[in-house]
């Protein structure tokens, strides 16, 4: 058997043995000396020049073009800042697609990833653990008893509670193209907005253009996401159906990569003008209409409790009622 590539190798310590395009990616990235390089990390600048017999200075200095690029992530240690590969898939998806020169030949690379190797391997991904590691958190307005909403599923007192706030590009989006949503709607908080303030890939906002965006979100039919936990989290993404990295590889294949909220949609049908804005704005086909009954109704199974429908209704027949105990969130 033939000796495996730098680049190969790489694809495996991110958890994607065996993909054809990863490689490529990570090619397009950094060149075989670097790529050994990355392959000796986790280094601090010395250690990577005596493990790979170069001048500190050059170590130093490709370890600055690859945290700008996203293929490493930095932490300060007593013993200087040290460098690590990106953890995993996510990760490098994540970062690299941010590195601020990246070329349109890129994108579409990941795109031809994101279509032709990831529904697999995302199946790997929901086999491997017990819960996914996002969950859906409901536009607040839409729920009918505002006090059953506990801080860590409610948008706004994230926001309201972060010291640094940033925003980033929607990297699936940036890749995918497949909608017109709004791109800059990311929205990192605590250490994720260091990073990326630190890296130059986010943009600072206060806590009231951090809630407008939320806002400009919900309007535009994105759905809000954050870490399946209930503490320290650090991003509220705004996810489309189309192009994002978990959404379609649910509604297509039914992998399930990321939890549903804790709540439920349902449709007061004495309210209901049987209009069909909400059939078209719900990303998982739970609504539709019955024709008898001229009302809308929820299929309970489906709903993944968003409320992008309840934003759309001329009616206001639209409440998200708690279906789920709190204990549905992990602590940690
Ligand atoms: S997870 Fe959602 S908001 Fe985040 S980058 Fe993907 S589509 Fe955009
Ligand atoms: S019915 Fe659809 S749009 Fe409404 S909350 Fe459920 S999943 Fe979201
Ligand atoms: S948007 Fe409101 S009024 Fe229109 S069909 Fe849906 S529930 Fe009925």
């Amino acid at each position: 058997m033939s000796e495996k590539s730098v680049y190969e190798k790489l694809a495996e310590k991110i958890m994607v043995p065996g993909s054809v395009r990863i490689p490529k990616l990570f090619a397009m990235l950094a060149d075989e000396n670097e790529a050994a390089m990355l392959l000796a990390l986790p280094a601090t600048a010395s250690e990577l020049a005596a493990k790979m017999n170069i001048d500190p200075s050059l170590a130093e200095k490709k370890l600055a073009e690859f945290y700008h690029k996203g293929l490493a992530f930095k932490s300060v240690k007593p013993d200087g800042v040290r460098f690590r590969l990106d953890r995993d898939i996510v990760q490098f998806h994540d970062a690299t697609i941010l590195w601020p020169e990246a070329p349109k030949a890129y994108f579409a690379l990941w795109q031809e990833f994101m279509e032709e190797e990831w529904p697999a391997y995302a199946k790997i991904v929901e086999s491997a653990i017990p819960k996914p590691f996002t969950r859906i958190i409901p536009v607040e307005a839409s729920v009918s008893a505002k006090n059953q909403i506990l801080s860590f599923e409610s948008a706004k007192e994230l926001i309201e509670s972060a010291k640094v706030i940033c925003v980033t590009k929607c990297t699936c989006r940036l890749i995918a193209g497949k909608c017109d949503r709004p791109i800059e709607v990311c929205l990192q908080i605590g250490k994720a907005a260091e990073y990326n303030l630190d890296r130059g890939t986010g943009r600072r906002v206060t806590q009231a253009e951090a809630l407008q965006i939320l806002k400009d979100s919900e309007e535009a039919g994105l759905m809000h996401v954050t870490m399946n936990r209930s503490a320290d989290m650090h991003f509220i993404c705004n996810c489309c159906g189309c192009c994002c990295i978990a959404m379609p590889v649910m509604i297509k294949y039914g992998t399930r990569m990321t939890d549903p909220s804790r709540y439920l949609a349902t449709i007061d049908p004495d309210a209901c003008q049987a209009c069909g804005a909400c059939v078209d704005r719900c990303w998982f086909t739970a609504i539709t209409m019955d024709e008898e009954n001229n009302t809308a109704i929820v299929a309970a199974d489906k709903c993944m409790g968003c409320g992008v429908c309840q934003v759309s209704c001329p009616a206001e027949a639209i409440k998200l009622v708690e279906s789920r105990p709190r204990e549905f969130i992990p602590a940690a």
